[in-house]
């Protein structure tokens, strides 16, 4: 195999920055590609620290038309083997108020991304989409063959980016693409060195739960406790960012080995589904504070239990979820506990 180069686009990122680490520490070269509209350039430096390599920036934004030259440019110069699509806005209730802005840029940037691997030759990209693509309608544990219909326009940017990816690979059979259709990333590096950074009131369980639990929000409500679940609260498949990171991993080792086209959906998810009350508990044993909550109503859109079949991964790809819900609490704590604002501490 010939030595990796890859565009990390979106690497600076919660899952990027993960993923930016396992793939310098298994010898790649990166080219990261971030306008660091909801990421932060302390990322990079930690990213190097932990992998003990240097890494190119390009800081630009993807879905800007007026960057467009400068970033193909770029990309050409750096000669990639492949690509690592993560670059996109990712809240569902904002994408609800704001879909026209979502759609020009999720779908921008994608479109931008595959142009510009296309113009290096470098036809093999890993893209970053969700379990969110699945309607509620499909029965547990959810396969890839599963019906897809997102309920909120960034599920539907998600959907139509995969649609048009495999486009892309029907009409030039070089392209070797995978989407990749993550679960419920949660957790951080076990160094306490990277970690979820969101900006402003967290929409997401784990980083809400993480800053209750170090003083930062009084308590959390859990959205719900009367759906048909085995304690009346919602089930997910929460997986540990470093696995998700070595899904990325394998998926392009996989698809540097393949010699025909193609453009494939996985679910990375661990299998297992946890309801909000047992993601609490995990997290007050893991972190040893009280973490207060209430019953509130139930968030519109939420589905009562979604969880993956991770058997196509596990077949293509030899890869599997090995962290626990306490290995995901106990990392995820740690980062917190360690940089209670994030990059900024
Ligand atoms: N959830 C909750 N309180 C919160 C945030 C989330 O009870 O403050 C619940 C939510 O209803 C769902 C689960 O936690 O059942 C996971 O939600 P998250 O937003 O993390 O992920 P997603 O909805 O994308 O699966």
């Amino acid at each position: 195999m010939i030595k990796q180069r890859i565009i990390v686009a979106g690497g600076a990122g919660y899952i990027g920055s993960h993923v930016c680490v396992e793939l310098l520490s298994g010898g790649a070269s990166l080219l990261i590609i971030d306008n660091f509209a909801n990421s932060h350039p302390e990322a990079i430096n930690r990213i190097k620290e932990l992998a003990g390599a240097k890494v190119d920036l390009l800081q630009a934004d993807l879905a800007d038309p007026s960057q467009r030259k400068n970033i193909v440019d770029t990309v050409k110069r750096f000669q990639p083997t492949g690509g690592i699509h993560l670059a996109g806005l990712k809240a569902v209730g904002e994408s609800v108020a704001e879909p026209a802005r979502y759609y020009r840029i999720n779908m921008g940037s994608a479109l931008t991304m595959a142009e510009a691997l296309e113009a290096a030759g470098a036809k093999m990209l890993v893209f970053s989409s969700s379990a969110t693509v699945y309607g509620e309608e499909n029965e547990n544990p959810v396969a890839e063959t599963g019906a897809a219909s997102p309920t909120n326009p960034y599920g539907r940017t998600k959907y139509f980016i995969e649609c048009m990816l495999k486009d892309i690979a029907e009409a030039d059979p070089h392209w070797r693409i995978i989407n990749l259709r993550y679960f419920n990333p949660v957790g951080a590096h076990p160094s306490g060195r990277i970690g979820e950074n969101p900006n402003g009131v967290p929409n997401n369980l784990f980083p809400y739960i993480a800053q209750v639990a170090v003083g930062k929000r009084e308590m959390l409500n859990i959205f719900g406790n009367d759906y048909p679940t085995k304690d009346g609260t919602g089930v997910r498949d929460y997986i540990h960012v470093c696995d998700l990171a070595k899904g990325h991993a394998a998926a392009l080792r996989y698809l540097d080995q393949q010699e025909n086209g193609c453009a494939l959906d996985m679910n990375l998810g661990t299998g297992a589904g946890y309801s909000v009350l047992e993601a609490v508990a995990a997290f007050k044993r893991a972190s040893n504070r009280d973490i207060p909550y209430a019953f509130a109503p139930r968030r519109d859109g939420d589905v009562a239990e979604i969880f993956a079949n991770a058997e196509l991964a596990e077949n293509l790809l030899d890869w599997r979820a090995q962290k626990s819900l306490e290995d995901m609490c106990a990392d995820h704590w740690r980062w917190q506990s360690q940089n209670p604002d994030g990059y900024e501490t």
